[in-house]
């Protein structure tokens, strides 16, 4: 029974698909029939997700505005040299979902007056991802070159065993396979259900109509084909589903008899919907990519509560895949822990961090907390200007923790008194070890610009031989000298050959211990 079903359906479709080589924008419907004549469940998990997701609509009646991050892998599947499409055309998709959603797309002026009310957008923003599951670096991008010349429904293009490749974590990535869809097919997608395959959760659409630049289908060349099923991908039905019984969910898409193609004028009157007609403009109907501009603000609400529900996709939020180049407004980041690291021997020391802005908007002010192991954290207030992209040293105040071995922590918070867009970068640490020498006192003393000889006043470590170090802004110890010092005095220090720059001197006597920052500039 089972095998004759889908059978039946896969004929279907071929019969449907070869009469005329009828371009078919969107394969979702018939690939959840053939999944549910495998899996007889498996059409009712997507409905049964559906109740939930307007569970959380109805408890959440009133417009939630979280900001959304998506990390996408795109799986670029390559038989021909054509379908290995360029870092480019793939970016131009990513662009292209995140004016979309966030309803930043040019063409919003196409909408037609009428339907201009029900229009919405959410905040959200995708990006390629830049850590693979395993935690390397990546620039978000696979390619696979395969034998398979074209692929179907059938989800082989999602396996590396079947000639395509593997999922990244359904939950958390959004992964897009592009690869020779057959059949006329642009592209289809998985609903968000509980207990469906995670391993084939994911869209899939063909390479010329992936993007806005490239090699691209006339009529579907502004990657609306990637937003439609997005928006199946994040629980949208199309606006025909129903016909004209209107069973997408929504009772701000009209009702509408049935798919609309090509690209007509408005109105376009079906199921006596006048005089507004179909919302064929809609990105979840099957008009030409030029002719799309809008989703309604119902298809948002039901795409922010499969966002907000932990057993649909909330856990997209809690994704280590991180984002290439700049996805986020304001993102805060401690990039590295230059200080402490190796062995110190002393127990005060100044941490030293990597403070860089992600983020898209200046940085003015941002909390750097710190801490060893579980011991209190100490909280230094940022104050300055640092651009986009920008990274800067800051020098934190000093830090006491015992002998032995331990890891330092430092993460950023409030930054410009917001909330961070992205927290996965927030924080660093280092493993370090502290010797058994136990300093009783600390100077901090400011710093000095000095073009040539700088002297080094001894303010109130007793007398006896200094061992002291310069160190440069990435911890290497670049000058280190024995001096006998008197009682409060002073030592000079000539160095020539120091390059310009930011330096720390570091000086012990005995159980003391004395440090200052110098620039040099030449
Ligand atoms: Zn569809």
């Amino acid at each position: 029974m089972r095998k004759a079903g889908l059978l039946l359906i896969i004929q279907l479709w071929a019969a449907t698909f070869i009469r005329g080589q009828q371009i078919v924008p969107c394969g979702t419907d018939l690939y959840i029939q053939m999944q549910t004549s495998k899996d007889p469940f498996y059409l009712k998990r997507i409905q049964a997700a559906q109740d939930e997701i307007n569970n959380w609509r109805n408890a959440h009646p009133e417009e939630v505005r979280s900001t959304y991050v998506v990390p996408v892998v795109v799986h670029v599947i390559w038989n021909k040299t054509i379908q290995n499409i360029s870092d480019q055309q793939v970016q131009s998709q990513i662009d292209v979902l995140n004016e979309d959603f966030n309803r930043l797309n040019a063409d919003t002026s196409k909408t037609p007056a009428p339907f201009k009310p029900v229009a919405g957008g959410i905040s959200i923003k995708f990006c390629l991802a830049a850590y693979d599951p395993s935690g390397n670096p990546t620039n978000g991008i696979t390619r696979t070159q395969t034998d398979v010349t074209s692929f179907y429904l059938g989800d082989s293009m999602k396996h590396t065993s079947q000639g395509g490749e593997d999922a990244w974590p359904s939950s958390e990535y959004l992964n897009i396979w592009v690869c020779n869809l057959a059949g006329g097919v642009l592209g289809y997608a998985v609903m968000p259900s509980v207990g469906n395959p995670p391993d084939e959760d994911g869209l899939v659409v063909r390479y010329n109509a992936f993007g806005r630049v490239g090699v691209l289908d006339p009529s579907y060349n502004k990657g609306r084909t990637t937003s439609h099923e997005t928006g199946h991908w994040f629980g949208l039905y199309h606006t025909f589903e129903g016909g004209c019984l209107s069973q997408d969910n929504c009772d701000d898409t009209p009702p509408e008899a049935e798919a609309v193609y090509g690209c007509p004028q408005f109105p376009h009157i079906s199921c006596s919907n006048g005089p507004n007609g179909d919302m064929f403009m809609d990105y979840m109907d099957y008009t030409n990519d030029v002719c799309m501009n809008m989703f309604t603000k119902c298809q948002c609400s039901i795409m922010e509560g499969v966002l907000n529900d932990p057993a649909l996709r909330k856990s997209l939020q809690n994704s280590p895949g991180g984002c290439v180049g700049v996805a986020f407004n304001l993102d805060a980041s401690i990039s590295t822990v230059v200080f402490p690291f190796d062995t110190l021997d002393q127990q005060a020391f100044e941490p030293h961090v990597q403070l860089t802005n992600d983020g898209s908007e200046d940085i003015t002010y941002v909390k750097i907390n710190y801490q060893v192991d579980g011991q209190p954290i100490s909280t230094y207030e940022y104050n300055g200007d640092l651009g986009s992209l920008q990274s800067i040293p800051v020098i934190l105040p000093v830090y006491f923790t015992g002998e032995g071995g331990h890891v330092f922590y430092a993460w950023t918070s409030d930054p410009n008194h917001g909330t961070d867009q992205f927290i996965h970068n927030d924080s660093a640490q280092n493993t370090f070890f502290v010797k058994s020498t136990v300093p009783k006192n600390t100077n901090s003393i400011d710093s000095v610009l000095t073009n040539g000889p700088f002297t080094f006043h001894i303010q109130n470590p007793g007398a006896g031989i200094m061992h002291y170090q310069i160190v440069n802004v990435l911890g290497q110890i670049v000058f280190e000298a024995d001096a006998d010092i008197i009682q409060n005095s002073s030592l000079t220090v000539d160095l020539p050959d120091l390059a310009p720059g930011m330096y720390f001197i570091y000086g012990k006597i005995g159980y003391d211990f004395v440090k200052r920052k110098i620039m040099v500039a030449r």
